[in-house]
């Protein structure tokens, strides 16, 4: 069975967010843990996360997706700046528990004129201060357009973030379709390259996640602006033989496209129907 929901709002809690996922076709939803921009998170609701957890046993809700604020930068050349990444995600990750077993998704980072090697060792030394054995969380790094010094933008930095991790087994890693399009991954004309080399460099069993966007801007752009599904570069032609690769299928899809919830859903009817 497809996987797949969207980016919804985390403002009216979780059970709030298992409604709208099934009020949309989707079976899965990816949220903000916090104001994407950083900030306090809201207390955890231990009757709405309860609530949750027998809605979404009920009515198949599969795997959810947090993302960390956008704004973290565990590579900032500014040690205050990676301390407050860290701190953010650490508590992020606790709070996680509370619904275990989930996915929970960063941007590594920028180097901003650091490099990137010093980037990925920053990036490393975040991760090895905040993951913890008995965690159930997996944590995914995204995979990024490599705009401006974003890390992350080519699968070898994945891996070599990935090597230098005591705790490798807790990370995963989300596939953005709009980034690798950016990133000058050519997922339009040589899927299946892509894909191989993908799991040469970091191994295909890594990605717990997809994210599924369109993107605004042509092959290497490396801009990161995403665009509603068939109105971008990528496709929907595509889009769907990627969701319906076989070392792809079974993975769970997210849409983040410029959409309201009419938007998404349609987006959702369409490519249930085309991937079945
Ligand atoms: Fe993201
Ligand atoms: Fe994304
Ligand atoms: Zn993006």
């Amino acid at each position: 069975m497809l996987k797949i929901g969207c980016h919804l709002s985390a403002s009216k809690g979780y059970l709030h967010m298992g409604k709208e996922a099934l009020s949309i076709g989707a079976n899965t939803f990816q949220f903000f843990t916090r104001n994407p921009r950083g900030g306090a998170a809201k207390d955890i609701d231990e009757k709405d996360v309860a609530a949750f957890r027998a809605f979404a046993e009920e009515n198949g809700i599969g795997v959810i997706l947090a993302h960390a604020p956008y704004t973290l930068n565990g590579c900032s050349a500014d040690p205050a700046i990676r301390e407050f990444a860290t701190r953010t995600m650490a508590d992020d990750l606790r709070r996680m528990e509370y619904t275990p077993g989930n996915l929970y998704n960063f941007h590594p980072g920028s180097h901003v004129k650091q490099g990137t090697a010093a980037g990925i060792d920053m990036i490393a030394e975040m991760l090895n201060s905040i993951l913890w054995q008995d965690m159930t969380t997996t944590v995914l790094l995204e995979t990024m357009a490599g705009k401006g010094s974003e890390v992350g933008g080519s699968f070898e930095e994945l891996r070599e973030i990935i090597d230098r991790v005591a705790l490798q087994d807790k990370l995963g890693v989300c596939l953005d379709t709009c980034h690798v399009s950016d990133a000058g991954y050519d997922i339009v004309n040589d899927l299946d390259g892509v894909l191989t080399r993908f799991d040469k460099v970091v191994g295909l069993e890594r990605i717990r996640a997809v994210h599924i966007n369109d993107s605004k801007n042509p092959l290497g752009s490396r801009k990161d602006r995403h665009e509603k599904i068939g109105l971008g570069t990528i496709g929907t032609g595509a889009i769907v033989r990627l969701m319906t690769h076989p070392a792809l299928r079974d993975k769970p899809f997210y849409l983040e496209t410029p959409n309201e919830l009419d938007g998404y859903a349609r987006e959702i009817a369409l490519l249930k129907e085309k991937w079945s």
